[in-house]
């Protein structure tokens, strides 16, 4: 499932929520919603040949 952070607004994947970010490691993780998921999913398939830049 692909998840957000609410407070950096990361986006990541992960087989289930984790409670803390992996970026910022605050405890604001949530599923990332429909317009997110679209945003990770073409940044992932288009930028896969270069070094991943979040925000
Ligand atoms: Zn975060």
């Amino acid at each position: 499932m692909i998840c957000a952070c609410n407070n950096c607004h990361y986006l990541f994947d992960a087989p289930e929520l984790p409670e803390q970010c992996p970026d910022c490691g605050k405890w604001e993780t949530r599923l990332a919603d429909e317009s997110e998921q679209a945003e990770f999913i073409s940044r992932t398939t288009i930028g896969s040949d270069k070094e991943e830049e979040w925000i």
